[in-house]
């Protein structure tokens, strides 16, 4: 379901329970089954949802209701709080800063858009007057250095690779050394992916981040994996110190719920959504606007 469906579905629900005359215990569970089959549908984990309408049902008051406050108005604000709250990892992430250099790796299944999600990370702080730049250690997918290098070049950013190296740990730190040197502040090191969990591909990412020590591992997360977020999310956060996420491909088909599930799995946020597939469809990740989007 698509987020403006599914924040359709949420404002239909509440506007029948506004309708009904009298709001008792069974029209607020019907409100609330409404919503849940909503938020279900927009792939966010059973078990989510069903936390949420617990605390729902524990913080509004059935009588503040039926004394004739706005009805509508006390469930929607304790949805939008309790959606708040789930996209809320409880510490942000580490936040690189400008003119001190930072290592950044990028981790995903191959097919997620890291390498996309790479080049768009580099060249919005590039825009800000950063000076990032690009390493490609992923040398298990043929043409991914090919594909960063095209990205790179098109943004001017300094990358680096090999075609010769097939040991990713050995790029990654040569590179990341070149780069300090360079004194660049903002040094990404793109990962190699697979196309499901693999131990092999876990081990390659923990080698990788203990050479090169970053001070943020971003997990980057296809939007239309489904119900298989919450897994997926945190099976990489159990291999490597997952520190934030970015979700991909919210245009489109893109469905919400993956977002609160991969915070709940790595509790870490969300800092940025891809829409789109090029270099500038890219948006820093806000809660609010994203829980009002998903109210409709
Ligand atoms: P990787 O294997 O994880 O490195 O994935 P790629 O970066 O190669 O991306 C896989 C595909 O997804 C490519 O065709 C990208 O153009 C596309 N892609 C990446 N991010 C987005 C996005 O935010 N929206 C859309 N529509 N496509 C995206």
């Amino acid at each position: 379901m698509v987020l403006a469906q599914l924040g359709g579905s949420i404002s239909r629900a509440l506007q029948q329970m506004s309708n009904a005359t009298v709001i008792d215990e069974k029209v607020l569970n019907e409100c609330l089954n409404e919503i849940t089959r909503a938020l279900l549908q927009s792939d966010v984990q059973f078990k989510l949802v069903r936390d949420m309408q617990t605390n729902i049902k524990k913080i509004v008051n059935l009588e503040d209701l039926a004394a004739g406050h706005n009805k509508r108005k006390i469930i929607q604000q304790a949805v939008f709080n309790e959606l708040c709250k789930m996209l809320d990892a409880g510490k942000p992430s580490f936040t690189p800063k400008k003119g001190k250099p930072s290592v950044v790796m990028f981790v995903g299944l191959q097919g997620s858009g890291k390498t996309t999600t790479c080049t768009k990370y580099a060249y919005y702080h590039q825009k800000k007057g950063w000076k990032p730049a690009l390493v490609c250690a992923d040398t298990f997918r043929a043409g991914a250095f090919d594909q960063l290098k095209q990205n790179a070049t098109k943004a001017k950013i300094p990358f680096y690779g090999s075609y010769m190296e097939s040991d990713p740990v050995k790029i990654a730190v040569d590179g990341v050394e070149r780069f300090k040197k360079e004194n660049c502040d903002l040094i990404i090191v793109d990962t190699s992916g697979r196309h499901k969990q693999e131990a092999a591909l876990f081990e390659e990412m923990r080698q990788v981040s203990e050479a090169t020590k970053p001070d943020l591992v971003i997990f980057v997360m296809d939007s239309s994996i489904g119900q298989a977020a919450f897994d997926q999310a945190q099976a990489f956060k159990q291999s490597v110190a997952v520190g934030a996420v970015i979700v991909t491909k919210m245009d489109g088909h893109a469905k919400g719920g993956g977002a609160l599930s991969a915070v709940a799995a790595t509790k870490s946020p969300v800092i940025f959504i891809g829409t789109g597939e090029h270099m500038d469809e890219f948006e820093v990740f806000d809660v609010k606007p994203f829980v009002s989007r998903l109210l409709g």
